[in-house]
């Protein structure tokens, strides 16, 4: 197979330059040095049942799941499962381009990083926005995968329009009591917490009287109930509270401020930075089965349009590597704008699906045959990846709903009328 070359990735501004951060792709020695320890790494370490998971790590089985986390802590004392927090809060301490390195080849190997809600979006809110004493409590435990958290935004009525979330938490002394339902919730049945967005003040316009808060899932008055996706996996859950008690400073941010911390949780969630690695590892399958195929009547390799669609998938991933560094770029400068993350995040989440329909189209029937049939081709990654691509066009905020946000936020369009 061959390999992605990650070349990221030096800011020059040169004098004069319209553009406003390009980008100059090079790795030093010691960069280089990194990447081929990684390399060697993980092509041992990976367990095999994992390899072919590059589609779907956060959905797996509970056992596997376990599994998956004994390979996180063994990252972790490596110092690559989150490389680039500072080291007070168990992190690697690394600069933005040995994290970008890290998490490409980790995503191209097909590695099972666990709880990406915890990694990913809450920790760069607690970072912003935590108390110390909630910084002390929850990065150590997510660092060493010790907790696995869940995002609590959408309900039967809210989810593109969150704002319209009508789950209460009513102040009692110390508390807030919640009651209300959450669904949609990715990897609810493996979380131990969960973050939610509460109404904490029905009075005012909906964005004003939002709060976000932090709930342990062993709370009495939680309960929690499995949705298994189109793929077959338990993907999501929902979750019931009646009068969940929930200590005040358990509260990220002033009370009623917490859509401006619901924002900032979702631009991280928004930027996809190893969207990339994964695409390219499809596109090298692809590759490396249509030559399996020579002296066989399925060796399309000099059929033209198989020839141009290749091409065409070589391209846009190197159009979308490109973004992912700037995005990585001005995600460690904080000049990320909301505008930029929605582009990022429509553009795989457009791109993930499309790479696995032209890969289906070129595999044939056999393509669309899911993991486990015997006849299923590659493993049957491409069919799965399929399904996972339509459903990444919803989570995180659908592609219709980005396209509002490039709009509006990005390009000065006037706001769509609030029904
Ligand atoms: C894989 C996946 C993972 C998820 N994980 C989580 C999670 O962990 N936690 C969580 O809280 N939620 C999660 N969700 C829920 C997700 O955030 C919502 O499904 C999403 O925001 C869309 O909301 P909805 O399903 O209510 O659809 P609706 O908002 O009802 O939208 C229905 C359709 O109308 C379109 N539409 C709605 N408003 C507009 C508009 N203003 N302009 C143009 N078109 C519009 C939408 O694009 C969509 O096509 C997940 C969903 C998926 C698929």
């Amino acid at each position: 197979m061959r390999r992605i070359v990650c070349h990221c990735m030096e800011p020059v501004a040169p004098s004069g330059s319209p553009v406003r951060h390009p980008v100059r792709l090079r790795l030093d020695d010691g960069q280089r040095a990194l990447q081929a320890e990684l390399r060697a790494f993980l092509a041992a370490s990976i367990p095999d049942e994992f390899r072919r998971t590059v589609a779907n790590p956060d959905y797996l089985p509970r056992d596997a799941h376990e599994r998956a986390v004994a390979f996180c802590r063994e990252l972790h004392a490596r110092g690559w499962f989150v490389p680039h927090w500072p080291a007070e809060h168990e992190g690697g301490g690394r600069p933005i381009i040995e994290q970008v390195i890290i998490r490409e080849e980790l995503a191209y190997a097909g590695a099972p990083l666990v709880n990406s809600n915890g990694t990913n979006m809450l920790a760069p809110v607690l970072f912003q926005s935590g108390t110390p004493e909630q910084q002390a409590q929850h990065l150590g435990p997510i660092a060493r995968s010790e907790v696995m958290w869940a995002q609590g935004y959408s309900e039967s009525e809210a989810g593109s329009d969150l704002a319209a979330l009508r789950m209460t938490a009513v102040r009692d002394g110390d508390h807030y009591v919640l009651n209300g339902h959450k669904t949609w919730t990715s990897n609810g049945r493996l979380a131990d917490w969960i973050f939610v967005l509460v109404r904490t003040d029905p009075d005012v316009k909906p964005q004003a009287g939002i709060s976000f808060l932090l709930v342990d899932m062993r709370t009495p008055g939680i309960t929690m109930r499995p949705i298994r996706s189109m793929t077959g996996y338990p993907t999501f859950a929902e979750e019931f509270f009646d009068d969940v008690r929930v200590p005040v400073e358990h509260r990220v941010g002033a009370e009623h401020d917490g859509w401006r911390v619901a924002k900032a949780l979702l631009n991280a969630e928004r930027t996809n930075i190893t969207r990339a690695a994964q695409a390219q590892r499809f596109y090298d399958e692809l590759v490396e089965w249509l030559h399996a195929q020579e002296g066989t009547r399925l060796d399309l390799r000099r059929d033209p349009l198989v020839r141009e669609q290749l091409a065409y998938l070589a391209e846009r991933i190197a159009v979308g590597r490109a973004l992912s560094y700037r995005i990585a770029h001005l995600q460690a400068a904080g000049a990320l704008t909301p505008a930029l993350a929605s582009l990022s995040k429509l553009f795989w989440s457009s791109f993930a699906f499309e790479i696995k329909d032209v890969g289906t189209r070129i595999l044939g029937p056999g393509g669309l045959l899911m993991p486990g049939d015997a006849d299923a081709l590659v493993d049957g990654h491409f069919a799965e990846g399929l399904l996972l691509g339509l459903l990444h066009q919803i989570g995180g905020g659908t592609n219709e709903v980005q396209r509002n946000v490039i709009g509006e936020a990005g390009l000065g369009l006037p706001r769509e009328p609030r029904a």
